[in-house]
């Protein structure tokens, strides 16, 4: 997915408001996580040291993230595969494309990659003239429904269990067989999906951790679609990203216990599985090539700067499933890979500040997605730095600014204040209903003269205070 309309946030959010569909979808979902990691959290005795050591293996790997990269490639040529370095997404799929080329594929299977998506991967391989079939089964759905992810976690979470069974219908040879109940559903995918395992020359996988000291890579699913992947096809190919490396196995593991619990609420996924270069003679499975693709695209820039911080992100999810704007108008409103407060802040560093202008407003400083993060990464702090370079490049559009001139001017002006304010209601309030977003009323405006009285007295004793 290169395409970024993150500028149109505010017309896409919109549109997902007034989608019942989405609205329905989302609604379910987002309780479901919520609860499940308070769960998992509350069965913890300590998740705040799990936290802890987690963030301390995080920052020790970015402090030393140019040697723990050398000694990863060092340990992978060791264990008898290949690194490749790719400074931008094109590189990398060019990278991928030629190593398919020279492997003669046809078939390639792929497992859940942002990096993937982030690059792009799809639309360079099928333009290639390769057949790509993702393996996860929620981006199975939006493969076939020519969609974007609209979860990092939780690709297909937008659609409902009846769209997806109507795609099946469309794209399965089903001929007389409903598909009612979702285990209908899973077992119709696992048959389709069985058969490309099978026969596909290679297969990609992403990556949640890549360990320096042995050159292993840990792959997290709860489909095991990954350990297939990564197993059955004759060539391996993982995309991922420099700033995935950690030091040690023990890092890895610290992490790990965070990470399920923070994104599915689990103790462990179901299926946690370090790779380690490609098939060993004592191997009874596995690839004859194993080759680590790792992408820059803008991150190293990052390191030693403010927002640093967006690089120990290990893709949870909590931040999206509690941030109250992405639960209303769900991923595909933000208009690029990364969604919700992490994609916020990570979209305006990836793609530019102009390339998604609304971003850093899109939320309501609440603060959750702080609290939730297992890696303490401070987002409302960054997405306010975001909007004072915005500010400083004067970025906003120019009605923002007047805006934000005029209520500066105003709000030191305690009486003519509350009286705007009234007068700002009475307008909204008269404007026809059409004009107002679904599902959306005018502020009432009850109560108006007690409140505008109390609040001037509070704000005439201020002044003479010199508060
Ligand atoms: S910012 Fe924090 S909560 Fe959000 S996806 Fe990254 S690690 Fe998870």
């Amino acid at each position: 997915m290169t395409g970024c309309t993150a500028n149109q946030f505010v017309p896409q959010s919109e549109t997902a408001l007034q989608d019942s569909a989405l609205q329905q979808a989302l609604s379910h979902a987002q309780t479901g996580f919520v609860k499940k990691r308070a769960q998992a959290i509350a069965m913890v005795d300590d998740f705040e040291l799990l936290k802890f050591k987690a963030q301390a293996a995080k920052r020790n790997a970015l402090s030393n993230l140019g040697e723990l990269l050398e000694q990863f490639e060092h340990k992978v040529i060791e264990s008898g595969g290949q690194v490749h370095w790719a400074g931008t997404t094109d590189e990398l799929n060019a990278c991928v494309v030629t190593l398919c080329s020279e492997a003669n594929a046809q078939r390639v299977i792929k497992g859940k990659s942002m990096i993937g998506e982030e690059a792009g991967l799809n639309s360079a391989m099928e333009a290639a003239g390769f057949e790509l079939i993702e393996s996860d089964l929620g981006e199975y759905i939006i493969q076939l429904a020519k969609e974007p992810p609209s979860h990092i976690i939780a690709p297909a979470i937008h659609k409902t269990r009846k769209q997806v069974a109507a795609l099946f219908k469309q794209y399965h040879a089903l001929g007389d067989r409903g598909l009612e109940a979702i285990s209908d559903l899973v077992n119709e995918a696992r048959s389709v999906l069985r058969e490309a395992f099978l026969t596909a020359d290679v297969g990609i996988t992403g990556a949640n951790l890549l360990v320096a000291e042995n050159g292993s890579i840990a792959i997290v699913t709860n489909e095991g679609n990954g350990d297939l992947s990564a197993t059955l096809p004759r060539v391996h190919i993982v995309v991922t990203s420099i700033e995935k490396v950690v030091a040690t196995m023990e890092d890895a593991s610290d992490i790990l216990e965070v990470l399920a619990r923070s994104a599915t609420g689990q103790h462990m996924s179901a299926y946690t599985t370090f790779f380690n270069g490609p098939k060993r003679e004592r191997d009874v499975d596995g690839p004859t090539e194993f080759h680590v693709v790792l992408l820059d695209n803008g991150r190293s820039a990052l390191l030693d700067g403010p927002f640093e911080p967006m690089l120990n992100c290990i893709k949870c999810g909590a931040c999206l499933n509690h941030c109250p704007v992405y639960s209303n108008v769900g991923g595909h409103a933000y208009g690029w890979v990364y969604p919700g407060p992490m994609g916020s802040v990570l979209t305006p560093l990836l793609q530019g500040l102009d390339a998604a202008e609304p971003l850093p407003n899109a939320s309501t400083f609440c603060g959750r997605c702080e609290e939730v993060c297992p890696m303490g990464i401070p987002l409302p702090a960054m997405l306010r730095q975001l909007r004072e370079q915005q500010h400083q490049r004067k970025l906003e559009p120019f009605t923002w600014r007047m805006g934000l001139s005029l209520y500066s001017w105003l709000s030191t002006k305690p009486r003519m204040f509350p009286y705007c304010q009234w007068l700002l209601r009475v307008a909204l309030k008269m404007l026809p209903k059409r004009l107002w977003p679904a599902g959306r009323k005018p502020i009432q405006a009850q109560g108006n003269s007690t409140f505008m009285k109390q609040w001037s007295q509070q704000s005439d004793k201020r002044s003479q205070s010199g508060e």
